[in-house]
């Protein structure tokens, strides 16, 4: 069923009065009808005056023996009464008193007409008159059904009451009076239930009218409730949207560094490749010379043959350990262990040093054809600087390797210039060379570990693609910077920086100035105990202090040295290996030095790694050298502590 009509049938009504039960319902009924009537009302208020007063010109033509008081009842008391209600219509409580005011007027005007009739019964003119009121009462002039039913009632009642009081004194007919009653109630009866229905209808609607507005303003917080929950659930989605895109940019963030990972584990793992092959060629080259040679030496061979296959031997060998210095160098700097013993440093003896060492390089290099020149600022005066001289030293000799290695003719020129930025004082070292260059895109890539320009198989020049990385490293631990210039076919330069930190007293003096201290005793045969646990380590020791005219006593391990102390007080040096099982070298030292204060020893360590040399001395030994031991730097510890020809 449907909700209105529903609605309808239980819309609540007074049967009699058509009154709304509801008193707030029947207020704005009234006051919606009042509003819509008010027009209508006027227009035929004003019509029905109009024509009130229109018919008065038919009383002198039907009732001329009466007509001056039908004029009196008709223009002095009727239309100035309906006349003042439709000008009281544009006033504001016009509508308080509207419904009573029409029903007056419909009594009045009614009683007008019903004068007139019972004055002249035999007119009948005037009964239609009173049809036209009645019509006018009940149906144009906006009369709601109850206040209208009065006057009408009324009207008939005047009507009886006087016409019987006028018809006994004119003793009339009284059919008169029976006809009229019969119609003019018969109007009344028709006029009531034709308004009652029409009211009924203007009411139900009202009624529905009023429903379809309710259920309008559901209707639209309804939709406004909706709207709030479509635009909430917009901005929920619109939330969850933004969150989206930051989780979708996030992935894709994630995902291009996965990508960017993969990328460079794979390159590592291509570096790691080319880096074993590198190796594996590295090593095994000069591993090559030294077993064939080796093997050699013990054929049938001239003492010219052999002594050449020892030199190539020696090569070779020197060639591998640097690659293991490098090798143990890159990894202390991995594992963050290099140390950096700063000292003062003269600029004048570091390159005397420096330069004897390039030229060996050079011959060795086979590149006497390549001209090697040092440049610097006057060395006139001492320039003292306060660094690491064997990391300084690393780092140029690795740079003029790389030079010699890269250069087939020209000229090589080293050396230094001062430097500043930011009124910072720097010593810029350089090493340019007329070499094959590097192309742009290599250039920074080179100092990266293991990389090379030629990053394949058939490489010309070898190398490990160690040694640059290992300058950069020690060049940045040196509070410096280090970088090149260079163009493919004209040669490169690379310069690097160190801070000036200038030194005004010296407290070092070279070590050439110390190996030349006046020699000792030489009369009596000297005997050096060696503290060593490896056979060949021993014998090639024997070896060299024999030939020096040493006498040699051989300890296997800590423990024994310390005997052979305490039996033997007459031994002269000691030449002391550090890294042995049960006691080692820098215990051993301790107790000897407690027993013989005196004795010299010289630590030997196959470590050599930097920082080792400090922990020797420590522990108090007076020298140190690293394994492998070269003959030359023997002789001179040799010299410096006992005195040998
Ligand atoms: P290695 O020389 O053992 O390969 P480095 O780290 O010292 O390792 O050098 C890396 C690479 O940089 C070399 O392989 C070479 O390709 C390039 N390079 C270094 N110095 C020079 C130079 N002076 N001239 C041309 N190329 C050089």
């Amino acid at each position: 069923m449907d909700p209105i009509t529903s609605n309808v049938s239980l819309f609540d009504l007074n049967k009699l009065t058509l009154n709304f039960n509801n008193k707030a319902t029947e207020r704005e009924f009234r006051k919606e009808y009042f509003q819509k009537s008010l027009p209508v009302f006027r227009l035929s208020f004003i019509t029905v005056t109009i024509l009130y007063a229109a018919f008065g010109l038919l009383d002198y033509a039907t009732t001329e023996v009466f007509y001056k008081s039908f004029y009196m009842v008709r223009y002095f008391i009727v239309l100035p009464v309906l006349l003042a209600t439709f000008f009281f219509s544009f006033h504001r409580h016009f509508e308080k008193y509207w419904q009573f005011l029409l029903s007056v007027c419909f009594v009045i005007s009614g009683s007008g007409i019903l004068y007139m009739l019972l004055i002249n019964p035999e007119n009948i003119y005037y009964y239609g008159g009173m049809f036209l009121v009645f019509m006018a009462g009940y149906f144009f002039i906006k009369l709601r059904f109850f206040p209208a039913i009065i006057p009408g009632a009324i009207l008939i009642i005047i009507y009886n009451i006087a016409a019987l009081v006028l018809y006994k004194l004119n003793h009339a007919e009284y059919y008169h009076i029976v006809a009229a009653n019969a119609f003019y109630i018969s109007a009344n009866i028709i006029g009531v239930i034709a308004l009652y229905n029409i009211e009924r209808l203007e009411r139900v609607e009202f009624y529905q009218k009023a429903i379809l507005f309710k259920k309008q303003l559901e209707i639209s917080d309804i939709n406004k409730n909706l709207e709030a929950q479509v635009e909430e659930r917009t901005k929920l989605l619109d939330d969850r949207n933004v969150k989206l895109m930051a989780e979708i940019e996030s992935r894709k963030k994630i995902g291009t560094e996965l990508i960017k990972s993969k990328e460079k584990a794979e390159e590592s793992d291509r570096l790691k490749s080319t880096f074993l092959a590198t190796m594996s060629h590295e090593l095994r080259t000069p591993l090559n010379a030294i077993i064939g040679f080796s093997d050699l030496m013990s054929s049938d061979f001239e003492l010219d043959e052999i002594l050449g296959f020892a030199k190539t031997i020696n090569t070779n060998g020197n060639h591998l350990l640097s690659i293991v210095n490098d090798l143990m160098d890159i990894s202390l700097i991995e594992s963050g262990q290099m140390v950096i013993i700063e000292k003062t440093v003269n600029l004048k003896s570091f390159f005397a040093d420096l330069s004897e060492v390039v030229n060996y390089e050079a011959q060795n290099a086979k590149k006497e054809h390549v001209a090697l020149k040092f440049v610097s600022p006057s060395l006139d005066d001492d320039i003292i600087l306060k660094t690491d001289s064997s990391k300084l030293k690393q780092v140029l000799l690795n740079l003029i390797k790389n030079a010699l290695k890269f250069t087939h003719f020209g000229a090589i020129v080293y050396g230094f210039e001062f430097y500043k930025i930011d009124r910072k004082e720097f010593v810029k070292f350089f090493v340019k060379d007329s070499g094959i260059g590097i192309p742009k895109n290599k250039q920074d890539l080179i100092f990266d570990i293991f990389r090379q320009v030629e990053d394949c198989n058939t490489r010309e020049y070898g190398g490990t693609g160690i040694g640059l990385s290992i300058s950069k490293k020690i060049t940045n631990k040196l509070g410096g910077e280090i970088w090149l210039e260079s163009e493919v076919g004209v040669g490169s330069t690379f310069y690097f920086t160190i801070p000036r930190n200038p030194q005004n007293s010296p407290d070092i003096k070279s070590e050439q100035d110390i190996d030349k201290k006046p020699l000792l005793n030489k009369k009596r045969k000297k005997t050096v105990l060696v503290v060593e646990d490896v056979e060949s380590s021993f014998e090639y020791l024997q070896v060299l202090l024999k030939r020096w005219g040493l006498h040699t006593i051989w300890a296997r391990n800590g423990e024994i040295s310390i005997d052979i102390i305490k039996e033997k007080p007459e031994i002269d040096l000691v030449l002391m290996d550090i890294n042995m099982p049960g006691i080692n070298g820098l215990d051993a030292t301790a107790e000897i030095k407690k027993i013989n204060p005196l004795v010299p020893v010289i630590a030997q360590t196959a470590y050599a790694i930097s920082g080792d040399r400090e922990k020797c001395l420590e522990a108090g030994c007076d020298d140190y050298l690293s394994k492998p031991i070269k003959q030359e730097l023997l002789k001179s510890k040799i010299q410096k502590y006992l005195g040998l020809n």
